[in-house]
């Protein structure tokens, strides 16, 4: 089959490789019908994330139809069309239970290679996404392996496009988990989302649909704050104005009342400018970029919260904790537990109260893909959300 595979460092390209095969009873082989590129790929795309190996199949926001199952699949029949949560997990450890999905501690058997790589613990695993989150191959390939499968996969039975909801597999959940464990009040609340990517903008949609009195959107890319702009959102491009007096005077003073960083450690983007030679430099590079999260802490209204969807590893220096301490802020931070929110937001869509597809600005082939992640990572030609089609 086709697949997209990374092959170092800011190198990605289209390779034939092997069809994947039932390696455990409680395995699915699902036909990809639909592919997204993420922002998050863009952090294995550059070498931020230490543990890829060469011939690694990307891609963790994947739908299609089921072909194959193992034989102790109840859920699932050949023939079901299902869209895939981006994270693996077992649904019965003590955290799936408690609906933190993405911190499984069944599906990820190389949770503690972070430690010597990264001082951290990954989480559950995921699909497309290195070696310290468990090696899965992942789904920007014409067919894909799922584990457990009758954990994650859930069942498309209307007449919705693909392009409708395939991101219920990451983006979507991943900017609704944010706003709403910002715990909004509804018509008091100001909210500010940080970066106008993919899940900035589901993000800043999400805080409106869960009540949010005014959402101001900040970035520097003209498209995408033109694109939250359309969704009544306010925008501030940051190198235009002084972001923190910006957000005082629109808050009559006091700051957002929360604050989502949908930016991340590089947040000063990706592009030649992030490209160094050694894993030391770019982790090194990686604490400088923290602005984001530190206009965040900095802008945030006293007792609010400052959600952060934006991915960080690592150790972070310079981080304004005495800001947030006079303010009494809560953190709330982490992988999406996508599993949960997939049902109650595909009724979302289905009531027609959104429809996710508004985010997608670039629809190609796998044979494209390389070029287009280049064109995502740089922000070029208005380039927000790519979807592939491995079949085209
Ligand atoms: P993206 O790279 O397309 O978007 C990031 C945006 O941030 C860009 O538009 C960029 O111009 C903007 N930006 C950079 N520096 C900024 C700053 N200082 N202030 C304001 N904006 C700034 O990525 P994306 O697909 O939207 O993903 C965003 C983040 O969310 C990434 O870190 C990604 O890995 C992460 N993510 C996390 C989860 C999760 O489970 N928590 C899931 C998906 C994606
Ligand atoms: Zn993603």
């Amino acid at each position: 089959m086709k697949a997209i595979v990374w092959q170092g460092a800011n190198r990605v390209g289209v390779e034939t490789v092997p069809d994947p095969t039932l390696l455990l009873p409680t395995d699915a082989i699902v036909r990809v019908t639909s592919t997204a590129i993420c922002g998050s790929d863009l952090h294995l795309l550059d070498g931020v994330i230490p543990s890829m190996e060469k011939g690694d199949i990307l891609g963790h926001e994947f739908m299609g139809e089921v072909v194959e199952v193992g034989r102790d699949v109840r859920r699932l029949k050949v023939g079901d069309r299902v869209v895939v949560p981006f994270n693996i997990s077992c649904g019965v450890c003590d955290p799936c239970r408690r609906g933190l999905f993405s911190a499984c501690d069944n599906s990820n058997p190389n949770h503690r290679m972070a430690e010597a790589l990264y001082g951290g613990v990954s989480g559950g695993g995921l699909f497309g996404y290195s070696h310290m989150y468990g090696g899965y191959a992942g789904g920007q390939a014409q067919y894909v392996r799922v584990p457990f499968a009758d954990v994650g996969p859930h069942k498309i039975e209307s007449d919705l496009r693909d392009e409708q909801v395939l991101f219920l597999t990451d983006i979507f959940p991943t900017g609704y988990q944010a706003a709403e464990q910002c715990g909004i009040v509804p018509g008091r609340d100001v909210v500010a989302v940080f970066g106008a990517g993919p899940v900035g903008q589901f993000a800043a949609r999400s805080a409106q649909m869960l009540g949010a009195a005014h959402v101001i959107v900040i970035d520097r890319v003209p498209e995408r704050l033109a694109m939250a702009e359309a969704a009544g959102c306010q925008v501030i491009n940051y190198e235009q104005e002084d972001v923190l007096v910006a957000l005082r005077e629109s808050t009559g003073g006091r700051g957002p009342d929360h604050v989502i960083d949908a930016v991340g450690m590089e947040a000063h983007g990706h592009g030649p400018g992030a490209l160094v030679d050694t894993a030391k430099q770019r982790l090194k590079l990686s604490f400088d970029r923290i602005t984001a999260l530190r206009w965040a802490l900095l802008s945030c209204a006293k007792g609010g919260t400052v959600s952060l969807p934006g991915v960080y590893g690592g150790l972070i220096d310079k981080v304004p904790m005495g800001a947030a301490f006079a303010k009494g802020l809560t953190f709330k931070m982490g992988q999406t537990h996508t599993h949960r929110h997939i049902a109650p937001l595909l009724s979302r869509i289905e009531a027609g109260e959104i429809d996710p597809s508004f985010v997608i600005t670039h629809r190609a082939s796998l044979d494209d893909a390389p070029e287009l992640y280049k064109t995502f990572r740089d922000k070029q030609g208005g380039c927000i959300k790519v979807v592939l089609n491995p079949w085209a």
